[in-house]
């Protein structure tokens, strides 16, 4: 393998720039041409793809968002789609691409795998909802964004005793409230895989409030409802003051933390490690602090399993 190709494709994650760095520069020391796809798959069935250089990635790790630019992309989706994006990779001699991603990207990933092109997904995704890695690249700063807010509204519902909602995103997967909870001491987290336990959330505002406490935290996994509906519910049964802040984009942008950075690097240049070994069709993950590789195809039909210890931790903690 002599030419590979990058891109970053769907939601935008913090680190993505450490992956696409790590790629550029981990091929171009083993000697290979490394080519940037702009705007993920739609860039790619349109041919924006350029050769990088080690500068062409330099002053970046540091950055939120992506360099290379996303996009959501429906003809990618197609047969033909795939082909002409292959095609487009082919002309210029690119004979193994690195998807930076989530789980809508590595199905397009799993896609251009199974017609023959060899590829490896690199998880970038706040919501750490892909199976096989314990970690995906923007967890981490996402939650520490999470947990930054979540304090500061702490010291105005201590100040005005009332009760706080906080929504965050996670779709399918709970995990960023969850983290979220545990670090910030949430009195509850409502997320997706533990969707009935809203009756719980009021026994624990009364038991709060029968023992002196006046304000609490309750953070809600947008997959499981409207931070909105949440707090008129909570209104509605308990008759106290409660305040809805739904923290939206600002979860997915700024600096990565360190942890980003280094996740990022170890998975973009295991990446290419796959690639120039002539393996395809993987997802490079973290387990257990080892940098490991799945068949992208099996992994897709796994389930992403939260750490439900850390609900029970939450519960036990906040008690
Ligand atoms: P994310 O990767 O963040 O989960 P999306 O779900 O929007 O984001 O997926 C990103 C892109 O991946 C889509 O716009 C589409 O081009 C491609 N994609 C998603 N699902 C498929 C699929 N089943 N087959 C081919 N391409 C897909």
């Amino acid at each position: 393998m002599k030419k590979i190709g990058v891109l970053t494709s769907g939601g935008d994650a913090p680190g993505m720039n450490a992956a696409i760095r790590a790629v550029v520069r981990k091929g171009i020391y083993h000697g290979l041409d490394v080519y940037g796809v702009y705007y993920g798959y739609q860039g790619l069935i349109n041919g924006d793809i350029k050769k990088m250089e080690l500068g062409s990635v330099g002053d970046i790790i540091q950055k939120g968002g992506t360099s290379l630019y996303t996009s959501r992309s429906q003809e990618f989706k197609t047969d033909e789609g795939q082909q002409k994006g292959i095609e487009q990779m082919k002309k210029l001699g690119i004979e193994g691409l690195v998807v930076i991603g989530g789980d809508g990207s590595f199905r397009g990933a799993k896609k251009i795998t199974e017609k023959g092109f060899p590829c490896i997904g690199v998880p970038g995704t706040i919501d750490n909802d892909i199976p096989g890695t314990d970690f995906t690249v923007g967890f981490d700063t996402a939650l520490n964004t999470v947990i930054q807010a979540v304090d500061k509204i702490r010291d105005t519902a201590t100040s005005h005793e009332r009760t706080y909602v906080i929504e965050v995103m996670g779709r399918d997967a709970g995990d960023l409230a969850l983290w979220a909870g545990v670090s910030a001491g949430a009195e509850s987290v409502l997320i997706p895989e533990k969707s009935d336990e809203f009756e719980d959330v009021i026994e624990r505002i009364k038991r709060g409030h029968e023992r002196g406490k006046r304000h609490s935290i309750i953070l809600v996994a947008e997959g499981v409802g409207s931070g909105l509906e949440f707090g008129k519910k909570i209104e509605e049964a308990m008759g106290i003051e409660t305040r809805v802040t739904v923290l939206g984009h600002t979860q997915r942008g700024g600096s990565p933390t360190a942890n980003d950075r280094v996740l990022a690097s170890r998975l973009g240049a295991k990446a290419v490690d796959l690639l120039l070994d002539g393996q395809g069709g993987k997802m490079v993950g973290i387990q257990g602090n080892e940098i490991v590789a799945h068949d992208i195809i099996k992994v897709l039909d796994m389930a992403h399993k939260p750490e439900l210890s850390m609900y029970q931790l939450s519960k036990e903690l906040s008690i």
